[in-house]
């Protein structure tokens, strides 16, 4: 449930709503808005739908949330989540655009990257230094040596740095080089992972699960918030269907979807959705007009010798070009870039 403040309720009221929350065992979750609070109640069901709330004063209405996520509901926070990366804003009027390989492989390939994607707009360096592969053949990333270039290469060109977390034992070591930490699709639902990212102060960027519906993502999602982070980013990456073309679905409608239900800001990995680099471009001008708040985009500056992704990755003249023409739609969905 959660229980609306009125935008001339006092700080007296405010606290005697959330005393007589608290005296009955349940946890309160503030919100507070330009105009108004908003006070969501946690805690066992039974409790929560006897409370009455409606006669306090300052209360102007109590809306109960019917679905299990809660936190991360539209009903729970009618405005949007604006995610503050160190300065980059996610979820604003402005598209963000996440750019690099990949995975990191040396020094020089990440500075050749960052170089190109900076000059072009992106505003937060992409790169695996743990990557979760099909294939314990497969280049598995450089560890911690990746973390300490995507760092010291980020900062070189101004730029923020999200990389993928792989297990909750590594959360202290990632936060400190990483301004946000991506979860992939194969860890969506690591809910104690999930539960120990809630203890985290930094953003984290949750991607769909490789089979998740809408609901079991948002539930996901859940798991964050409800453990103390709010600041959640959804990435749509692409889900699997009986199409074998492509190697994901790219489920635009998961965009509308997600907007509808929940106020966190959500980008599109179009990368990852397609595995096709000729595919990359066009399903990023749809994400950015479908609503997105920004994109992940794989960029390799030699994708013919890339170890992992070289198929879906864009030079960086593909890059550019991209970039150049997401001006217009940008523009024409009144934001910025
Ligand atoms: C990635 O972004 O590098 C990645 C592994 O993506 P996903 O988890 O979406 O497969
Ligand atoms: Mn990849």
């Amino acid at each position: 449930m959660i229980v609306v403040m009125s935008p001339s309720a006092t700080k007296e009221n405010l606290d005697n709503v959330v005393k007589k929350i608290e005296s009955l065992n349940l946890r309160t979750h503030l919100s507070t808005g330009d105009e108004r609070t908003i006070v969501g109640v946690i805690g066992d069901k039974k409790i929560i739908a006897n409370l009455e709330m409606e006669m306090m004063d300052g209360v102007e209405k109590t809306v109960r949330i019917t679905e299990k996520y809660k936190l991360v509901s539209r009903e729970f926070d009618p405005a949007n989540s604006v995610i503050d990366v160190d300065g980059v804003k996610i979820g604003g009027n402005e598209i963000v655009v996440m750019a690099g390989p990949c995975a990191v492989e040396s020094a020089e390939q990440l500075h050749e990257t960052a170089k190109v994607v900076s000059a072009c707009g992106a505003k937060i360096l992409r790169g695996g230094a743990f990557k979760p592969r099909t294939s314990p053949y497969d280049f598995q990333g450089l560890g911690e040596e990746g973390l300490k270039l995507l760092r010291q290469t980020a900062d070189e060109f101004g730029m923020k740095v999200v990389t993928e977390i792989v297990e909750s034992g590594d959360i202290e070591l990632v936060e400190s080089y990483a301004d946000i930490l991506q979860v992939g699709a194969r860890n969506m639902q690591n809910f104690q992972m999930l539960k120990a990212l809630g203890k985290c102060k930094k953003p984290v960027m949750l991607k769909r699960g490789l089979s998740a519906t809408i609901a079991e993502w948002l539930n996901a999602a859940e798991y964050i918030l409800s453990g103390g982070n709010e600041k959640v980013i959804f990435c749509e990456r692409g889900i699997r269907t009986y199409e074998t073309y492509t190697r994901n679905t790219l489920d635009l409608s998961a965009v509308a979807a997600i907007k509808n239900l929940s106020h966190l800001p959500i980008i599109v990995d179009p990368s990852h959705g397609t595995g096709r680099r000729s595919m990359v471009a066009p399903m990023a001008k749809a994400a950015i007009a479908a609503g997105a708040d920004g994109l992940m985009i794989e960029v390799h500056p030699h994708p013919e010798v890339a170890l992992s992704d070289g198929n879906q990755s864009l030079t960086p003249a593909d890059f550019q070009a991209l970039m150049n023409d997401l001006n217009a739609i940008t523009a024409a969905v009144g934001k910025k870039i």
